[in-house]
């Protein structure tokens, strides 16, 4: 069994508790084994019992907030797509009244793959990371549409590192969370996608760029 972000095959086991093991890689990388993820079936309950809280004004604030601080790192006449934005599209919204055009994307609530196809100067994995079944084959995807000196702005939380702290972390209860980062794995990511700089915007918002600077 590898590593689903980097494919090293050296893993031991992190943590266990009623629902499943958490392995951890030599990346940093802790993640639950692909076969006991909960069904896509599932899955997409879960997401819809969240919905509720999507038309909710504190999720709009929740959202204003990732948005002011990723406008400063916006350059004028950018394009984003806000991958896997869940079932609203709050945050196209958000950008494209501050005058960057952002498209939305989400597997379960607005799959339109022709957007796939599209190039972008920005894209956004908001609460998304920590859910992809194929980190590396989706994240390796998403870097080639973006436009060179394209950004990527990550949210997500870095795990504890200790165990103790680990076992009684609210995040790893979510069943639809399947891999959890800190700061090694990130950088592995950052290898990864050939986008080394990367800036901590607070609030678990990262942004991933190339060291490379823009003529
Ligand atoms: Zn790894």
């Amino acid at each position: 069994m590898s590593c689903p972000l980097c494919l090293r095959q050296k893993v031991e086991q992190f943590d266990q508790d009623k629902s499943r093991h958490y392995l951890k890689c030599d990346c940093g990388l802790v993640y639950v084994p692909r076969e006991e993820l909960i069904s896509e079936a599932d899955e997409k309950k879960r997401y819809d019992s969240h919905q509720n809280s999507e038309s909710d004004p504190g999720y709009k604030n929740y959202l204003n907030q990732i948005a002011e601080a990723m406008l400063p790192f916006l350059n004028k006449k950018e394009e984003g797509l806000d991958f896997g934005c869940g079932s609203s599209k709050i945050m196209e919204e958000i950008l494209s009244d501050n005058g960057f055009k952002t498209r939305s994307f989400d597997l379960y609530y607005h799959p339109e793959e022709a957007l796939l196809k599209g190039k972008y100067h920005f894209l956004i994995l908001s609460e998304v990371i920590e859910h992809l079944r194929n980190p590396r084959e989706i994240l390796l995807n998403l870097k080639g549409m973006l436009h060179a000196n394209g950004k990527i702005f990550i949210k997500t939380k870095w795990y504890p590192d200790k165990i103790h702290d680990f076992s009684q972390w609210f995040y790893k209860r979510d069943l639809t969370h399947i891999q959890f980062f800190n700061e090694s794995s990130f950088q592995e990511l950052s290898h990864l996608l050939e986008l080394e700089d990367i800036q901590i915007l607070g609030n678990d918002l990262y942004l991933f760029r190339s060291t490379i600077e823009e003529k």
